[in-house]
């Protein structure tokens, strides 16, 4: 009989998209090698694994969205396809011998801190597994949200998700409606509307669109990149700091350096030039300020709404019916195809974590954020869930590119299982002190951030929880990548249990 002290695994890494890959990596170059990746997806990738729908690309430039350890010197486009970063994924899991570690179709449903036998008891879709440590990498953006729109399920025609696109239903010639107009809804519009019948896009609110560097790197370029000392540097260290002046410098430092009023009058000029009627301009301009949730890059999107098989609708659904989509003006918009472009769970309970986790003496850490408001050390640590870790935990993510915080994260947790190991201590736990002195850091210097103008809470964005809080870190990459690779030993407890 096997031994119920003794875990299966040293290390269980929930998530195989770019932080589960990230860290596995990190892991194994540390010589940690008994970690398992579980994944619900058939495959790796995370979102560019789920997300397959028409124009899914990045919207930062790619010399950005990559391992800083394992640049791609051949992107085909400065804001890379849905499809090649599926294929970035795949080669990280070849090239670091990845596939032994990575059990797919498989969904962590619980996991709870067995506090004697100090170790996580996991329950899966595959049945239990124990692990010494867990560590979360589940996603922000991992789990669709449906709209609560009454009738939505009596729709007899197709429905689907935009983070489930269903390859097998031909839209051409078909009456398709949109619900929802953020990042996903800009980059499917342009790529449907000139196949469909009618198109009809049910907006809430607008979204800021910029127009972006979007272009094929032709061969020469990419032979460069690969081949000429210094160009992919040059091409990575320009692509960063344009990433960090458009979002973290802006959102987060707004009060000291308020450049977001000229970008937003460029903004109302780019709608007025690119859509023709004034009217629908004034429809698809928004009415709170630019950065109070993330703004959208797409070089047609506002030109599709000259089209005249595009309609924008900004009046409220009031019901889904067997074959319409109901407004609040009494109009019945007749349609066969309904998208929904509705986003994901973010901040709530059921998300992050993405299962019911329970720490030492049945804390849930899912109620536990929601009573106290989300809060974590680095966004990685929480006191009260000892050998739990987080790659995007609350005030952990800056908002610049997800592969800055996927490596300071993992450099964080790596730090701390090495000290351990050092240490002969199997109970890491991050102090009840640091963890509170971090949090009343981040409240204290998130006064200069763009968020609390009053014209953000016309935004409806995901950004703010149910609080009202906007768990980023304030804060540049640069402070970030420091502090999780120098935070003090001292702000944990190493002690041996087992
Ligand atoms: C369409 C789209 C475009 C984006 N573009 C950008 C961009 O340009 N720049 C940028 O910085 N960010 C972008 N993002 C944000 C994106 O979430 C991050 O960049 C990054 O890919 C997140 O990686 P991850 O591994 O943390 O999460 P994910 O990629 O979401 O991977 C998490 C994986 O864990 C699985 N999982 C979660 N919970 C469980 C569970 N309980 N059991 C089993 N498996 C589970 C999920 O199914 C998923 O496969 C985009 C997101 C989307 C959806």
């Amino acid at each position: 009989m096997t031994d119920p002290r003794i875990p299966d695994r040293e290390i269980v890494i929930v998530g195989a998209g770019f932080s589960g890959i990230g860290t596995l990596i990190a892991l194994k170059k540390a010589g940690f090698n008994d970690v398992l990746a579980l994944d619900d997806a058939s495959g790796p990738g995370g979102v560019w694994h789920w997300n397959t729908y028409p124009g899914v690309a990045v919207d930062i430039p790619s010399f950005s969205y990559q391992f800083s350890y394992e640049k791609r010197p051949n992107w085909s486009r400065t804001y890379a396809k849905g499809r090649e970063l599926k294929g970035y994924a795949q080669h990280l899991v070849a090239k670091y011998d990845l596939a032994q570690h990575i059990r797919y179709n498989t969904s962590v449903i619980s996991a709870h801190f067995d506090e004697t036998a100090n170790l996580w008891r996991i329950e899966t879709s595959a049945g239990p597994v124990s692990a010494r440590h867990v560590i979360h990498a589940g996603g922000p953006l991992s789990r669709p949200k449906r709209p609560d729109i009454e009738g939505l399920d009596s729709f007899a025609g197709p429905t689907m998700h935009t983070a489930r696109w269903d390859h097998r239903i031909d839209l051409r010639g078909k009456r398709v409606a949109i619900i929802g107009t953020g990042a996903s809804a800009v980059q499917i519009i342009p790529e449907i509307a000139p196949q469909v019948a009618k198109l009809t896009v049910f907006q809430r609110t607008p979204i800021w669109c910029m127009p972006k560097f979007d272009a094929p790197i032709p061969g020469p370029a990419r032979w460069a990149l690969k081949r000429v000392p210094g160009v992919e540097a040059v091409a990575s260290l320009a692509s960063d700091a344009f990433v960090e002046a458009t979002f973290p410098i802006l959102a987060h430092y707004h009060k000291l350096i308020p450049g977001t009023s000229v970008l937003e009058t460029a903004g109302r000029r780019y709608i007025k030039q690119q859509v023709k009627d004034p009217a629908l301009a004034e429809k698809l301009t928004p009415k709170y300020a630019l950065g109070c949730k993330r703004p959208s890059f797409h070089n047609s999107y506002l030109q599709t709404f000259n089209r005249s098989n595009v309609a924008l609708e900004t009046g409220s659904i009031t019901r889904i019916s067997e074959n319409a989509v109901h407004t609040a003006d009494g109009v019945a918009h007749e349609v066969d195809v309904l998208i929904l472009a509705t986003g994901f769970k973010v901040t709530e309970k059921d998300a992050i974590p993405t299962y019911d986790l329970t720490g030492r003496g049945g804390l849930v850490l899912g109620d536990w954020w929601e009573e106290n408001r989300l809060q974590a050390y680095q966004g990685v640590s929480s006191p009260g869930f000892p050998n739990f870790f987080t790659i995007m935990g609350p005030y952990g993510y800056n908002g610049s590119s997800f592969f800055a915080l996927i490596e300071n994260s993992s450099a964080h947790i790596v730090r701390c299982l090495d000290h351990a190991r050092r240490q002969n201590a199997d109970l890491i736990e991050v102090t009840e002190k640091a963890h509170v002195d971090y949090h009343a850091e981040m409240m204290r210097r998130r006064g200069n951030q763009i968020f609390w103008q009053e014209s953000c809470g016309l935004a409806n964005s995901y950004y703010f929880d149910k609080h009202g809080d906007v768990p980023l870190r304030p804060s540049l990459t640069i402070e970030a990548a420091w502090r999780s690779r120098h935070f003090p030993l001292k702000d944990y407890t190493f002690r041996k249990v087992a």
